[in-house]
């Protein structure tokens, strides 16, 4: 990058906050799967007044700007190429927490700040914020927000875009956008926030949000499920749907060599007991606010008696149900131990899942016999893992563009999305811009022009390359 660019951004944040020596750039450079790895110059601004500076620079000097939080994303949405141009703008210094707000059930919070750390800090004030993934120790609410992070209850809280009240943005050439009004009503036109939320980086740069709280659920019931087959599984989530409701938190489908893989390679986590005896198992939870709710026991007992379920452990403590969570929250890291895997995080209608999990997975093995698939995910999101891997693990990563192209005609057949949750990034880039719809595609291009004129925000994500 021009020295003369490098002056500007220490003058903007400071030297301590640019950094331009290359190893200790890196580990800013590579993400969480290590596969995307960048070359660029690392700027920490520490409060939205120098985001903004940065923003000016960025835009007078058309030099292309990538907004980094916790660099979990599962897409390379947040490593840039590895040219050197570019600007890595990480966020992790700003992460106040400005204003719990108890009376309106809102917390306002700057965007780099760690998720679980916004979780410990509302329970101190006896509210609760609901969204929750594996990596929510790096995960920040700014990355969270830019890929409309879902996690584990979106059944009951929604996703992040339901979970904002108001945003700030820096656009592109340096103004800020300040929309912190945090209402649960406003029909003031168009909701700009939203346009921001699930972009990726290429609009702008969020600094800070206003997101709903709730109070802390009571009365906790968790319990892992084995089903005899898919079919049941969707059976399963409309039963408890129809007698749990609103109480239904979670419902997460696990193929059982998922759950075998995590005892396996993490021993430091625990089965229940055996689960050998079902091919796909059912975490599925029941949160209320009184301490009496609709009964799990019950509703899977009448299951069982209708033969949707063969086996079930049920949580007796907090801490058991904390154990069964870990063993859905392990599978990433069990499969990235034992290799390479292509991650996958398709939706579809709940009710074509099973069919849509049969036909696929076929498909597939016909094609690549070595295949070593590893499926679940959201089920009552109607979100699938569709992971795959090989043994060895090179197969999988070689044929990847077949598997994938496979992969998205069943889903797209099925009138899918090709990301429900990590979003387009780098790695979807191409089938994203093959499948979409070209009037959709039109308008998202146009949005992105108007936002950001130079092209400056994030490029080689999510949308085509600017032909200006
Ligand atoms: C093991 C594992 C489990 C996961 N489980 C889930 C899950 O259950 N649900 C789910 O939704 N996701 C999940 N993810 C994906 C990922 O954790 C989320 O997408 C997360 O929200 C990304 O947050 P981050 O802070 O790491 O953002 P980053 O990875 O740093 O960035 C993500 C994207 O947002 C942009 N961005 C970051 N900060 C800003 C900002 N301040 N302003 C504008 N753009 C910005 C980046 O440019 C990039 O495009 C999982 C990932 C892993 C590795």
């Amino acid at each position: 990058m021009d020295s003369e660019i490098i002056s500007r951004l220490k003058e903007a944040v400071g030297s301590d906050y640019v950094i331009t020596d290359e190893e200790k750039a890196r580990p800013f450079l590579i993400d969480w799967t290590k596969r995307f790895r960048g070359r660029a110059v690392v700027v920490r601004p520490g409060s939205t007044e120098e985001v903004s500076r940065v923003m000016a620079v960025a835009y007078d000097t058309r030099t292309p700007v990538v907004p980094q939080s916790g660099g979990t994303t599962l897409v390379g949405g947040s490593i840039p190429d590895d040219s050197g141009r570019a600007i890595l703008l990480s966020l992790g210094r700003m992460n106040r927490i400005e204003e719990i707000d108890t009376g309106n059930d809102t917390v306002t919070v700057e965007a780099g700040l760690i998720l679980e750390q916004l979780h410990r800090a509302v329970e101190e004030k006896g509210r609760f914020f609901p969204l929750s993934f594996g990596t929510q120790g790096s995960a920040q609410i700014g990355g969270a927000l830019a890929t409309n992070a879902g996690g584990t209850a979106v059944l009951r809280y929604g996703n992040m875009r339901d979970l904002c009240l108001g945003l700030e943005v820096v656009l592109p050439d340096g103004r800020v956008m300040t929309a912190l009004r945090g209402l649960r009503k406003d029909n003031t036109g168009y909701d700009l926030k939203q346009l921001f939320i699930g972009s990726e980086g290429t609009l702008g740069v969020i600094t800070r949000a206003v997101l709903k709280l709730f109070p802390i659920p009571r009365g906790r019931q968790t319990a892992l499920v084995g089903i005899p087959d898919l079919e049941s599984s969707v059976k399963l989530l409309d039963r408890v749907k129809a007698a749990a409701g609103s109480e239904l938190t979670g419902f997460e489908l696990i193929q059982r060599k998922c759950i075998e893989r995590v005892a396996e390679q993490l021993p430091g986590v625990e089965l229940p007991g055996p689960v050998d005896d079902c091919p796909w198992w059912i975490l599925a939870e029941l949160s209320s606010q009184a301490q009496e709710g609709a009964s799990l026991e019950a509703i899977l007992a009448e299951a069982f008696e209708a033969g949707e379920v063969a086996n079930a452990y049920l949580a007796q403590s907090l801490s058991d149900s904390e154990a069964f969570w870990r063993i859905r929250e392990s599978i990433p890291e069990a499969d990235a131990i034992v290799g390479n895997n292509l991650h996958n995080d398709v939706s579809l209608k709940i009710s074509l899942i099973p069919e849509f999990l049969e036909v696929t997975v076929k498909r597939l093995y016909d094609a690549y016999p070595w295949l070593d698939p590893s499926l679940y995910g959201h089920l009552g999101d109607g979100n699938i893992h569709f992971n795959i891997g090989s043994i060895p693990s090179n197969l999988a990563f070689e044929n990847e563009e077949g598997i994938r192209r496979i992969t998205y005609e069943e889903v797209v057949k099925r009138n899918g999305s090709i990301s429900a949750e990590h979003g387009i990034g780098q790695l979807k880039r191409g089938h994203f811009l093959a499948l979409k719809d070209p009037l959709e595609l039109e308008i998202m291009e146009r949005i992105s022009q108007a936002i950001d004129p130079r092209g400056i925000m994030n490029p080689g994500k999510l949308l085509a390359d600017r032909k200006d």
